[in-house]
């Protein structure tokens, strides 16, 4: 049966931010979506209303016990004023497969993309129309049983904040970013928990992250944990290297998050005649890519930033500098491809768009 949800309209609604100075993640909208799931009842009391604070028991098990993911959208104004999601059903079907590792309930993907839809309409006002801008939708699912006892949660909380996004380059050109080679410090291993957005996997990666910026990086590019020989991923996006002409990605595994725009980009790639690989990159084949003079570009993708150019790769001393440190032309391309359909100036060939 279909999820009805309820709908509380605030009636003071918040000052919205002006469009240059939304930054990423600080200011939210005025509602939030909610739904609680309590054993054999399923999903029930599906509701949007006005954003505040959520009342959890101490003994709740995801603040001990971290039961808890994540996923992470966006909707978009359009030219003609209406908004749209992107690839909302592609988000819906990963938080199942991820729930499901976290031994946690996960919304149908129908009811997924119905509290969306019915959240965004709500909201609507909050979708800014900037060049560069959006609402980033956040997806959530917490264990809410008191209950101390080592064990998956017997009742859960699913809820849904927006926030109005601005540019992530804070302009029109992609800025590339400085990477550190992490050697010592791993994201996920094999058998873990690397391939669903879980609280847990960014828990893991802040040490690491806060050591590369204390040596003047960006972020730091994560080799799988048992070997440290192959690259998996870059801060929280998926990895792609441009060798000779072809566009290589690590393939998936349980330690490597299927990104959403990792498939987009595959996807536009082989539309464009673009030779594609998806399999393990050794560190060292980088290297001796750039020995060669045939590394031509390494860039990270995912919702918030699209794609993010890599224009330094440290492996201790040894510094690889991509591209002359600018962006590539294939970075370029692929970001104002994307950014193009979910807008709706270019064709979306393949469904992506939801209106709302
Ligand atoms: C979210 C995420 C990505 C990118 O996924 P998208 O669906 O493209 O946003 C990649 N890696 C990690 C670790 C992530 O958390």
């Amino acid at each position: 049966m279909p999820l009805t949800i309820r709908t509380t309209k605030t009636t003071s609604g918040k000052t919205r931010p002006a469009p240059d100075q939304l930054g990423f993640g600080k200011y939210f909208s005025d509602h939030i979506f909610l739904a609680d799931w309590e054993g054999e009842d399923g999903w029930k009391n599906a509701r949007i209303e006005p954003y505040g604070s959520i009342a959890l028991d101490p003994a709740a098990s995801v603040l001990h016990y971290g039961q808890a993911m994540f996923e992470g959208s966006k909707a978009f104004r359009q030219a003609d004023g209406s908004v749209a999601l992107f690839r909302v059903d592609a988000h819906a079907k990963r938080m199942q497969r991820g729930a499901s590792r976290l031994c946690m309930p996960a919304l149908e993907v129908e009811d997924f993309v119905a509290a969306m839809r019915a959240f965004v309409a709500v909201e609507e006002g909050w979708v800014p129309s900037a060049p560069n801008t959006s609402l980033y939708l956040r997806p959530t699912i917490v264990a809410t049983e008191a209950f101390l006892g080592v064990r998956p949660s017997n009742r859960y909380l699913f809820f849904t904040i927006g926030s109005p996004v601005g540019s992530y380059y804070g302009g029109d050109t992609l800025k590339p970013v400085r990477i550190w080679v992490e050697r010592d410090y791993v994201r996920a291993a094999r058998g873990g928990l690397g391939a669903t957005k879980a609280g847990a996997n960014y828990a893991a990666s802040l040490y690491a992250a806060v050591k590369a910026k204390k040596a003047g990086f960006d972020q730091v590019l994560w080799l799988d944990a048992k070997e440290h020989a192959f690259v998996e991923e870059v801060g929280t996006m998926n990895l792609f290297v441009v060798i000779d002409g072809t566009l290589v990605t690590p393939s998936l595994s349980d330690s490597i998050l299927a990104g959403v725009t990792r498939d987009s980009i595959l996807t536009i790639a082989k539309e464009w005649g673009i030779k594609t690989e998806e399999r393990a990159i050794g560190a060292a084949e980088i290297l001796d890519a750039r020995k060669r003079g045939k590394l031509e570009e390494v860039f990270g993708s995912g919702t918030a930033a699209v794609v993010s150019p890599v224009s330094e790769l440290a492996f201790g001393d040894d510094r690889v500098v991509i591209n002359d440190g600018k962006p590539g032309a294939l970075s370029n391309r692929f970001y104002d491809e994307i950014c193009g359909i979910q807008r709706g100036s270019k064709p979306d060939r393949h469904g992506w768009l939801t209106r709302i």
